[in-house]
């Protein structure tokens, strides 16, 4: 009977040993919790969040901050900037980033206001802007061509102007940013002296580069190629019978071996161009695709800017030659 007692009371004792440390590490739990939820005495530890427009964009950005920031962005593989309107969810990320960074230069075309109407409240950069007025091309005299990092010493200049802004907002950190920049523009530079040599190479009669949208203004230009594109600087051009029978006839008269279509643009238009020019007897072929204004999948050779630059190059090589 006393065995009993004794042994009734030795469970009982464990069994609270058990609640007693259930209840300790749940009130660990509870107490973790409502300190992870009260708000952070110093902002010096809160990772930046930057949200940049394209993936061209992000790259540059990323390769700047080196993880020091979460780095974002709104529009992916195949996502054309010029078209892109922002979604309800684009401008809940545009209030809740920090730092913005975009193209500027009409790129965004739809999205300029409230890029704009953003910059009032937080920083906004526009790589555009770092660049000086005399290096930007102005096909019609009115609407500047935005596709600035096609000239891969143009977008140097960009991310240099930029990453000086940047470094502002890590506090500790300024020379690292300002270095990675240094580091990633010497690659950037050096590829651009091999775009450079990678030109040359092709018979001068053959460096006519013909492409749905006018993109490849700064490339032809730095590059030493004569571009064509069916719509103007931005998609959002409409394209009529006529420029599609002059641009077939450009073809057939300048005797251009391929045309090249866009991962960002609908391939038809470029598609009734070669449709025009075999129908007068003429062969002409589809060079490949370019990645003009979007990265291509993050896990392929086109998934930065530096390796999209590298295939574009090599595709219109290959065309070309
Ligand atoms: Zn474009």
């Amino acid at each position: 009977m006393n065995l009993k007692i004794f042994l009734c009371s030795y469970k009982f004792y464990l069994c609270g040993m058990k609640i007693n440390g259930f209840i300790l590490l749940f009130s660990t739990l509870i107490l973790g919790l409502l300190g992870a939820c009260q708000p952070e005495e110093s902002n010096a530890n809160k990772e930046i969040k930057i949200l940049c427009t394209t993936g061209i964009i992000a790259d540059a950005v990323e390769n700047l901050v080196q993880g020091h920031a979460q780095v974002n962005h709104l529009m992916g593989p195949g996502v054309d900037p010029h078209l892109y309107k922002a979604s309800q969810a684009d401008v809940m990320a545009m209030q809740s980033a920090d730092i913005i960074v975009y193209n500027g230069l009409h790129l965004e075309g739809k999205m300029t206001e409230i890029l704009e109407k953003t910059g009032k409240s937080k920083p906004v950069y526009a790589l555009g802007h770092y660049l000086d007025s005399a290096a930007l091309i102005i096909p019609d005299g009115e609407l500047v061509d935005p596709h600035i990092w096609l000239d891969l010493s143009l977008w140097a200049q960009g991310i240099q102007g930029l990453s000086e802004d940047l470094s502002a907002h890590f506090p500790g950190k300024e020379k690292e940013i300002l270095l990675n920049s240094e580091s990633y523009t010497k690659k950037i530079l050096d590829l651009d002296e091999w775009v450079v040599e990678k030109m040359e190479n092709l018979p001068k009669e053959n460096r006519i580069l013909i492409t749905s949208h006018d993109a490849f203004g700064y490339f032809g230009k730095r590059y030493g190629v004569e571009v064509k594109g069916l719509q103007g600087i931005s998609t959002a051009a409409e394209y009529g019978l006529r420029d599609l029978t002059n641009l077939v006839d450009f073809c057939i008269e300048n005797k251009v071996r391929a045309v090249f279509v866009e991962s960002s643009v609908n391939e038809k238009s470029l598609k009734a161009v070669v449709e025009g020019a075999v129908a007068s007897g003429y062969d002409l072929k589809i060079g490949g695709k370019l990645y003009s204004d979007a990265l291509g999948q993050k896990e392929g050779p086109a998934g930065n800017y530096l390796g999209m630059v590298r295939e574009n190059v090599e595709t219109i090589y290959s065309g070309l030659e």
